[in-house]
C-alpha cells in the first residue's frame, strides 16, 4: 500500500524546533507516551482470530459473480467457495460486512443454515466434513458496499467519474477485508492456492480490469461482461476490479527467465501523460529481478490501472492513482510504479499471516525504493534518500503489532520507514553486501507463495549469517523505543580525544556497533566502535575531529558530558 503521507523530499532548512512541529523526528527521539493501540473488542476478534472455524479449512479457489449498478452503488452477485478441510468439522467461519445482505448459502445445490455475528457468518453443515474431502459453497449476496473515506488507507469503493462523464470505479479493501465486497474466508492467512475468477458485469461500454489474465468479453445492448482470471495465489485484499471507458497500451519485457506484456490502462486524459511516466516500468523491473528474483506472475503479465485513488498493489493489476506530479519523486522516479512493483515480490509473493507482521510488506517495499535509488541516483542520493526517512520515523508503536485483531494502523508510517532502516542497519552491521543481498534473495526464494512472519525472516538470517542478529531484530522491530548513544568527549595532556560512549533505552548487554569518522592529518578515517550498557572509554589518538556516521544505524544521539563525571567515580 502506498505510504499515507506526502514523501517528497525537499532540503529542509527550519529549526530544530519547526521540525518538531511539521512532524519531524530530527533527533530520532522516543515519546514518552507509547504502546498506544486502540481497545480491542471481541468484534476485532472475530475478524481477527485464526479459531478452529477458520484454521479447520483451507480454501483453494475462489469464483466470483458480480453485476455492477454504478447509478445505484449496488452490487449483486455470488461466489463459489471451494475449500479443503483440514480438521473435520460441521460448522465454518467465512465473512461478509454486516451491510452487505446475504441471501442465501448452497451446499450440494442445497440452502444449508448460517448465522452472522458482525462481519462473520458461521455456515452449519448437515453432517460433519471429513478431513481432507473438498467441498464448494455458493454464496449469493447483494447490497450497497461500503464507500471508502479514504482509498487505500480507508478502504471500500470509489465510484467516481471520467471526464467524458463514464463512470470511473475501483475498490481497495487492505486491513478492511475483502468481505466487504464478498464473501470469503477473509483472514490473510489463507489465500485461495489455486487463484480467482472474476466474472463481472457493468453496464454496456464499460470496461473492466481485473487480476490476472482476461479469458473472455460479451456484450449486449445493455451490459458489458468481463471474465478475469489469476491462477495463482493470491491475497484476499489483492483481488479487485477497475471500471472505466479506458484506453490500452503495451509493451513486451524480457524477463530473467520469461517474456510478458506490460498492460496499461488510463482513462483518456491520462494516456499521454501516462506513456511518458510509464516508460520507467521495465527499468524497474529489471532492477527487482536482479535483486530479488523473477517476476513472481510472468504467466499473467503485469498491468498498471488508473484508479480513483492513490495507489495500492493489487496483485498483476496495480492501481495508479494518476497524480502525476505528485507521484513523481524529485529526483525523476515515479514513486507509485517503484513502491507498488516491489510489492510483487513483497507482500504478494511473500505474504504474511497476520498484519501486526506487515514490516515484510512495507519495510521490504521502502527499502525497495532506497535500492533502486542507489542503483540509479548513486550512493549520496541513497544516503539523503534515507535520512529524510529517518525524520519521519516516529517511535510511538513497536512495528511489529498485536495478532489476532485484524490490526495495522495505516497513520503509523513506522513499519514502512523503520521498517527500511531495520533492513538498511541490518546491512550495514553485516558490512558485507553480498552476503546481505544473498540473505534477501534466498529468503525470498524459500519463502515464494509462501506465507511467512517475522520471526521466520530472522531466523534464516541467523542460519546463513552463522551468527546470532535475533538482539537486534527484537530491539527494532519488538520494541518500539529507539536505542540511545550518550556521549562525551575530552582531551587529555597527551592531545588524545576521549570518547565516553554508553546505550540507553536498550536491554542489558546491549552491544550495537557504530561507525565514527576520525579526522587525522586532514585524512578522515571510518572507525566501528562497540558501545555497551556501561560507560566505555574510547582513546582516538591525535585526531583533529570526530563525527558520527548517520548512514550506518538508526539510532538517537544525545551529549551528555555527566558520563564523564559517572565513569571517573567509579
Ligand atoms: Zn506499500
Amino acid at each position: 500500500m502506498k505510504i499515507a503521507r506526502l514523501l517528497v523530499c525537499v532540503i529542509i532548512i527550519v529549526s530544530f524546533h519547526s521540525c518538531k512541529l511539521i512532524g519531524l523526528n530530527v533527533n530520532h527521539d522516543n515519546p514518552r507516551k507509547g504502546n498506544v493501540y486502540p481497545t480491542f473488542t471481541q468484534k476485532d476478534s472475530i475478524r481477527g482470530a485464526l479459531t478452529s472455524l477458520r484454521s479447520s479449512f483451507d480454501v483453494h479457489y475462489y469464483d466470483i459473480h458480480i453485476a455492477l449498478q454504478p447509478a445505484k452503488k449496488y452490487i449483486q452477485g455470488f461466489v463459489d467457495i471451494e475449500f479443503s478441510v483440514v480438521s473435520a468439522t460441521d460448522k465454518i467461519q467465512i465473512d461478509l460486512y454486516e451491510n452487505l445482505t446475504l441471501d442465501s448459502i448452497l451446499y450440494e445445490n442445497k440452502r444449508i443454515p448460517f448465522t452472522r455475528t458482525y462481519g462473520a457468518v458461521y455456515v452449519s453443515f448437515l453432517d460433519s466434513l471429513q478431513n481432507g474431502t473438498e467441498h464448494s459453497i455458493r454464496c449469493f449476496y447483494q447490497g450497497k458496499p461500503v464507500k471508502a473515506k479514504k482509498s487505500p488507507w480507508k478502504g471500500g469503493f470509489v465510484w467516481d467519474k471520467s471526464k467524458d462523464g463514464n463512470p470511473w470505479i475501483g475498490v481497495t479493501c487492505e486491513v478492511d477485508g475483502a468481505s466487504l465486497w464478498w464473501p470469503c474466508k477473509d483472514h490473510i492467512s489463507d489465500k485461495p492456492d489455486r487463484g480467482v475468477r472474476m466474472n463481472v458485469t457493468v453496464p454496456h461500454g464499460l470496461q473492466v480490469i481485473s487480476n490476472g489474465v482476461l479469458q473472455s468479453e460479451s456484450h449486449t445492448e445493455q451490459t458489458s461482461h468481463y471474465i478475469w482470471q489469476t491462477n495463482y495465489p493470491i491475497n484476499t485484499y489483492n483481488v479487485t476490479l477497475y471500471v472505466g471507458a479506458f484506453q490500452h497500451f503495451s509493451e513486451i519485457f524480457k524477463g530473467k527467465d520469461a517474456e510478458f506484456t506490460l498492460d496499461y490502462y488510463m482513462l483518456p486524459e491520462h494516456i499521454e501523460e501516462a506513456k511518458t511516466v510509464f516508460a520507467q516500468t521495465s527499468d524497474v523491473l529489471h532492477f527487482y529481478e536482479s535483486i530479488y528474483g523473477p517476476y513472481p506472475w510472468s504467466n499473467e503479465g503485469f498491468k498498471l490501472v488508473g484508479s480513483p485513488y492513490a495507489g495500492m498493489e493489487h496483485q498483476t493489476a496495480i492501481a495508479y492513482g494518476t497524480d502525476f506530479k505528485r507521484q513523481r519523486h524529485f529526483l525523476g522516479f515515479d514513486y507509485i510504479i517503484v513502491h507498488e512493483t516491489a510489492h510483487e515480490w513483497w507482500g504478494n509473493a511473500v505474504s504474511v499471516d497476520d498484519y501486526a507482521e506487515i514490516f515484510i510488506h512495507e519495510g521490504f517495499a521502502t527499502y525497495s525504493e532506497m535500492l533502486y535509488v542507489e542503483k540509479t541516483y548513486g550512493t549520496q542520493a541513497a544516503k539523503n534518500y534515507m535520512s529524510f526517512y529517518a525524520m519521519l520515523i516516529k517511535n510511538k508503536n513497536p512495528i511489529v503489532g498485536p495478532r489476532d485483531v485484524n490490526f495495522w494502523d495505516y497513520k503509523d508510517t513506522d513499519p514502512y520507514l523503520k521498517g527500511a532502516w531495520v533492513l538498511h542497519g541490518f546491512r550495514r552491521l553485516l558490512d558485507d553486501d553480498d552476503l546481505f543481498f544473498d540473505i534477501i534473495q534466498g529468503f525470498y526464494a524459500e519463502s515464494y507463495l509462501s506465507i511467512v512472519t517475522v520471526a521466520d525472516f530472522v531466523a534464516y538470517v541467523n542460519s546463513k549469517t552463522k551468527s546470532n542478529y535475533s538482539w537486534y531484530f527484537n530491539q527494532y522491530l519488538y520494541e518500539r523505543e529507539v536505542p540511545y548513544l550518550q556521549y562525551a568527549f575530552e582531551q587529555d595532556v597527551q592531545g588524545n580525544v576521549n570518547l565516553y560512549l554508553v546505550w540507553n533505552s536498550v536491554p542489558e548487554g546491549f552491544e550495537m556497533p557504530v561507525r565514527i569518522f576520525v579526522t587525522i592529518n586532514s585524512v578522515e578515517y571510518p572507525i566501528v566502535l562497540k558501545p555497551s550498557t556501561d560507560i566505555k572509554k574510547f582513546v582516538l589518538h591525535s585526531c583533529q575531529s570526530v563525527s558520527f556516521d548517520s548512514d550506518y544505524v538508526y539510532y538517537s544521539l544525545k551529549k551528555d558530558t555527566d558520563i564523564i563525571r559517572k565513569i571517573n567515580k567509579k
